[in-house]
């Protein structure tokens, strides 16, 4: 049975694009890549992403939270797992017990590593984060020497890595990103030459992988560009790569309507004259946006979505394509014909960027994958 018959909103997410996502950014940085599949792989599904890019060449994978590195673990993927944002130091066990990596940027995550490694018999595997001026998260540049002397010297612990994250890659202006880089290559010389260096330096995430050869060091951390997805409207992707997801729903109704009927909460929209009038059951709880002006593909062309959108539905104004039926497949991300709305007109339309909208997509809509699970 196909999805169309199936479901009522999906995702479809091409498996092999992933692969060959991972493979070539990991040529064009000449480093190992890690994946970054953290929020459900920006919307395309952790494990199914996660095994992909493992094929595709990835020698890591990249999380924000322990939960979604013990969902990699219990999937059976082995590989390493880095959790590049907070981790409750109560929870560190679970991290260490699972050979999950930790990111840590405070004396006091020292200790806790520490002592839950005593409490375990393991070793607590740990990536100290530097703010070179992203002023999110990590030691100030002038205390990272210090704290990096102290976590190499704790018992129990590996000092697996140092990291920074940059603000401002994605931009024209590439020197913001110099002069972070400037500051973090300071700091790495001086692990270098007091013997500290820890084997996985890394900076860049996709657009600096793709436009800051000398940001590389020994791993990059590919997110949006392993989706197919271009870093921002300044940052493209180069050829090579191939978005993965198209977003999906179909036709439930249709019908033509008299003039002078109000379509959908609030009647925004009301029929001027006989007018063909299509409804999809997709809505804002599946993350399509409460917003005006949407376009959707049908039968091959753009057509409006009129009025307010609902919970679980929309309403299409379908005059220019008389012959659509219920059942016809509704394109909202992806290619129909020869027409495609790609995530980053969606993300114009929506006032967003990219990755709100692939992030966005909702629990309850399903990935279906092609390509190998
Ligand atoms: C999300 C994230 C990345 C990936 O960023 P992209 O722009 O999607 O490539 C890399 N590093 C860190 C620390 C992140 O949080």
């Amino acid at each position: 049975m196909d999805s169309a018959s199936k479901y009522s909103s999906w995702a479809e997410v091409d498996l092999g694009a992933i692969e060959g996502n991972v493979r070539v950014l990991g040529q064009i940085s000449c480093v190992p890549v890690m994946a970054v599949v953290k929020a459900n792989a920006y919307g395309h599904g952790t494990v199914p992403v996660a095994r992909a890019a493992l094929r595709g060449g990835a020698s890591w994978l990249g999380v924000a939270r322990l939960d979604e590195a013990l969902e990699l673990r219990q999937a059976g993927i082995y590989s390493p797992v880095l959790i590049l944002g907070y981790t409750p130091p109560a929870r560190y066990d679970e991290a260490i017990a699972n050979q999950i990596s930790l990111t840590v940027w405070e004396p006091a995550h020292l200790e806790a590593a520490t002592a839950a490694a005593a409490r375990l018999g393991q070793p607590a595997r740990l990536h100290l984060k530097v703010d070179t001026g992203m002023s999110r998260l990590g030691v100030q540049p002038e205390d990272a020497f210090d704290l990096a002397r102290r976590l190499a010297g704790m018992p129990g612990v590996l000092f697996e890595g140092v990291f920074t994250h940059f603000a401002r890659s994605d931009e024209a202006d590439l020197s913001p990103t110099a002069e972070q880089e400037r500051i973090f290559t300071e700091i790495v010389h001086a692990l270098e030459a007091a013997r500290l260096r820890p084997p996985k330096v890394h900076a860049a995430n996709s657009a600096a992988a793709l436009v800051r050869p000398s940001a590389a060091y020994d791993l990059v951390r590919g997110g949006i560009a392993i989706y197919g997805l271009h870093p921002s409207p300044e940052c493209p992707l180069p050829p090579g790569f191939r978005p993965a997801l198209s977003w999906k729903t179909v036709i439930s109704h249709v019908k033509t309507l008299p003039p002078g009927r109000g379509v959908s909460y609030g009647h925004e929209y009301v029929t001027r004259t006989y007018e063909r009038v299509g409804t999809a059951p997709v809505g804002y709880a599946d993350g399509f946006r409460r917003k005006k002006k949407h376009t959707v593909l049908v039968a091959g062309q753009r057509v409006k979505v009129v009025s307010r959108v609902c919970m679980d539905q929309i309403m299409l104004l379908l005059n220019r394509v008389p012959q659509v039926r219920i059942g016809d497949e509704v394109v909202i991300i992806g290619s129909q014909g020869e027409e495609r709305i790609t995530a980053e007109e969606v993300a114009r339309r929506w006032g967003t960027n990219n990755y709100e909208v692939v992030c966005g997509i909702g629990a309850r809509v399903p990935r279906v994958y092609s390509g190998d699970l």
